[in-house]
């Protein structure tokens, strides 16, 4: 990422040395992510980074060398990389949610960078350098292809569903809409299946999302049409489904949404779809509605999804690159051609 508004380049940086606490990782996967187009389409002064740095939040590899400080995996250790780096101090980071790190302001306020990869040079490269080895969590024998989405697509869509688990428990039969089948929902089916006993209802735009929605266990799926609201309060008894995760966040996701949840219901807006939503009371929002703003997740749910991964619970859809194609897989990102997740391999 050399500059605002791409495109990305493809060029030699020096291999870092990693001083004091920090860890040199040998990456073997990078995922690519809708995120990567956000920050790529960027005009200058949006977002609080500073260029050039190397893309790639999703990252995993193998530990190559450790600064002399450095606690965690060991040297040649199979690694993910816990990717929201805060200020690693405040209260929210010392109980593993540097997501939520209470000092994000003022990081941004020095440009800091939200994590790895974002403002702070990530794993789309040969070797990533890691502040801490707190960040680091051990992933066995998971192929590194798997390993890598789970530190965002895994992370993001299983914090998610944990937001709306209570939700979800109060009674037997609750009905869950995923709307949005890409990367991190079709996650987030395979999630609810393993930690819920909710009926599973997909929704997507495209005939193969719905497929791949099916392949992850979904109960019910359905293409996005004007009727949607009403095919999906039909499916969940007639009052509404109880809760909604929304991973487009679009006018017309969640528009879909507050259509089909029911009263006392859930819905996490997941997705950065430039969606708006009025909150008024009365309004449009069913009585009760609880809405939250999931993002990315906790290292102990990092530490939870690699656990569903590795006893097969959960099996991440990926298309592979070589890094030096990595135009390309953005380019199938963008016109929304991938299945699943793409995955750089360095060359
Ligand atoms: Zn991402
Ligand atoms: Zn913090």
């Amino acid at each position: 990422m050399t500059h605002w508004g791409g495109p990305p380049v493809l060029t030699e940086v020096t291999r870092p040395i990693p001083r004091a606490d920090e860890v040199l990782i040998r990456v073997e996967a990078a995922g690519v992510c809708r995120s990567d187009l956000h920050v790529l389409d960027a005009r200058p002064g949006v977002l609080p980074y500073r260029t050039p740095f190397t893309l790639g939040h999703e990252v995993a590899g193998r530990v190559a060398e450790r600064g002399p400080g450095a606690t965690g995996p060991a040297v040649d250790e199979r690694v993910v990389v816990y990717g929201p780096w805060g200020c690693g101090r405040c209260l929210r980071c010392a109980a593993g949610a540097e997501n939520y790190c209470d000092r994000r302001a003022e990081l941004d306020a020095v440009r800091t960078g939200t994590g790895v990869g974002l403002g702070r040079d990530g794993g789309m490269a040969d070797f990533l350098l890691v502040p801490s080895g707190r960040l680091l969590v051990p992933v066995g024998d998971l192929p590194a292809a798997q390993a890598a989405p789970l530190s965002d697509a895994g992370l993001t869509a299983y914090h998610a569903v944990a937001g709306i688990r209570p939700t979800l428990s109060l009674d037997g039969g609750a009905n869950v809409a995923v709307i949005g089948v890409g990367g991190l929902g079709h996650l987030a089916v395979q999630i609810l299946r393993a930690t819920t006993s909710a009926q599973v209802l997909a929704v997507d735009v495209r005939e193969e999302a719905l497929a791949l929605a099916d392949a992850c266990g979904a109960h019910f799926g359905t293409l996005l049409r004007p009727d949607t609201a009403e095919v999906l309060r039909r499916r969940a008894g007639r009052v509404g489904v109880d809760a909604v995760l929304d991973f487009v966040g679009s006018h017309s996701s969640l528009e879909l949404a507050v259509g089909a949840l029911r009263a006392g219901g859930e819905l996490a807006v997941v997705g950065s779809g430039g969606g708006e939503l009025t909150v008024r009371k009365p309004g449009a929002l069913p009585p009760g509605v609880r809405i939250s703003l999931p993002f990315w997740g906790t290292r102990p749910e990092l530490e939870e999804v690699v656990a569903l991964a590795r006893k097969g619970a959960v099996r991440v859809e990926t298309e592979e690159f070589a890094l030096s194609s990595a135009p390309e897989a953005i380019g199938r990102l963008r016109s929304g051609h991938t299945r699943g997740r793409a995955v750089l391999v360095p060359d």
